[in-house]
């Protein structure tokens, strides 16, 4: 019968399943995501590095805004 032992697609390290929360972890660089955020990882698709732009660009808007209030 197997758990299929799955792989951390961002560093190689071994992933556990955590199953009341339907997510896999990794130990060793703390990646944390669902089965398919996973699947999208090993697509190719950087979920990690989309969220990380969009973090980049509010934090531009926010300040240039605050750079017009002076
Ligand atoms: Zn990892």
């Amino acid at each position: 019968m197997g758990v299929q032992v799955q792989y951390c697609p961002e560093c190689g390290g071994e992933l556990f399943y955590d199953a009341p929360a339907r997510r896999y972890a990794c130990k060793s660089c703390g990646l944390y995501v669902t089965r398919e955020q996973l699947t999208d990882l090993r697509q190719g698709i950087k979920i990690d590095e989309d969220e990380r732009r969009k973090r980049r660009r509010q934090h531009g808007e926010y300040l240039e805004w605050w750079l017009s209030k002076k």
